[in-house]
């Protein structure tokens, strides 16, 4: 099977669903080097030495969630003293004091009948308005889903309301598994996998771009994430609108999945393998492979760039989620860390816009030497 997925792979021909199982199942130290040197090349035929990242801060406007998603400690109960519904005010205070110009904030929020759609967008909008030039990457496609159902909208209607209030592009995030069998496990109140793909597939009509991420280590098997794998392939090949793949790892230390799932495999290792398989999965489909160094911290993150990932992310104001559910790698690094680290394996540090439409190479010079 080497041989014929090598063959593939110098063709540049896509792999195919068997293919990635098979990939997917490889254990041995030997066979996963194998996999790491296949994804590095198809990267740096893709990519070069080019690393991105983005200037960006998370403005989760909300922590008042009534779902119970099991891998999920950021929800608050309405009634809780660490519930919070943001103004603009914090918001503002929070953009000012940023390090810099901000290029892009993340605006999401936890889902619950104490938080008015029509108030949520007069915030994006105010926010819009006082920062033209920053990039709303707004809305999880499950977000899309409660607002249209609450107020009887369509998602077309729904997400051409955000696009109005200043929706830029479509978090690709509350995807965790698009596979039913896991969803109705971790997640049971969220979007079916066909719900997601429509908001997703709706969003890219209406002119947004967006991302796709796959939250994995926990119940999920090769088969699922294969499954997962092809329905963001398909969509893909049908509007183009995906700008990156985001693997994400679980964070198990304070979850409810996390004392029901088996941590016994190394999780690095394994992270490492779905991002390298998926790299070569997506191929001629989609050119960029995101590292979280929240998740998977600093120097994993280093190591997964000769895996097949060539974006590490943003500075990551306010990361929260992660944070939240027991992750220790920080809320923040400053763009000269990601400069200094870059530079320090042989990469080539770009700041980038969120959908990838402007890099700019930074170099030490310009910045503070060392994190
Ligand atoms: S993951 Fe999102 S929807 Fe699920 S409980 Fe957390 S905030 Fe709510």
């Amino acid at each position: 099977m080497w041989s014929f997925i090598e063959s593939k792979i110098n063709n540049q021909e896509d792999l195919s669903e068997t293919e990635l199982k098979w990939l997917l199942e490889r254990e041995s130290a030997s066979e996963l080097d194998h996999l790491y040197a296949l994804a590095n090349q198809a990267n740096l035929r893709l990519n070069g030495h080019v690393v991105t990242f983005v200037h960006n801060m998370n403005v989760n406007y909300t922590n008042i969630c009534e779902y119970r998603c099991t891998f999920c400690e950021f929800k608050k109960t309405a009634d809780s003293s660490e519930a919070y519904i943001l103004t603009f005010n914090d918001v503002k205070e929070r953009i000012d004091r940023a390090d810099g110009k901000l290029s892009e904030i993340t605006y999401q929020g936890g889902l619950s009948d104490s938080v008015d759609f029509w108030q949520t967008l007069d915030l994006l909008r105010e926010i819009k308005s006082a920062y033209p030039d920053l990039h709303a990457h707004a809305f999880s496609p499950e977000e899309i889903h409660f607002y249209a159902r609450k107020n009887n909208l369509s998602y077309r209607d729904t997400i051409a309301k955000c696009i109005e209030a200043g929706m830029d592009s479509m978090c690709g995030t509350a995807a965790e598994v698009l596979d039913d069998a896991v969803r109705k496990k971790i997640c049971w109140e969220k979007v079916s996998t066909d719900q997601w793909i429509d908001i997703v597939r709706t969003g890219h009509e209406l002119g947004l771009r967006s991302t796709a991420t796959i939250l994995f280590g926990h119940l999920e098997t090769p088969d699922n994430v294969m499954n997962h794998l092809e329905e963001i392939r398909t969509v893909q090949r049908k509007t183009q609108g995906i700008t990156e793949f985001i693997p994400l790892l679980f964070m198990p230390d304070k979850t409810k999945l996390g004392r029901m799932v088996s941590l016994e495999m190394d999780r690095i290792t394994y992270a490492f393998k779905l991002m390298a398989a998926a790299r070569l999965y997506f191929m001629n489909d989609i050119r960029n492979i995101q590292v979280s160094w929240v998740k998977m911290g600093w120097e994993n993150a280093l190591l997964a760039l000769a895996r097949g990932a060539n974006d590490m992310g943003g500075t990551l104001y306010y990361e929260n989620i992660t944070r939240e559910a027991g992750g220790t790698n920080g809320e923040y690094t400053p763009k000269a860390k990601f400069i200094y680290e870059l530079t320090r394996i042989g990469k080539k540090p770009f700041e980038r816009d969120t959908i990838y439409s402007h890099q700019k190479e930074l170099t030490l010079s310009a910045n503070r030497l060392g994190p």
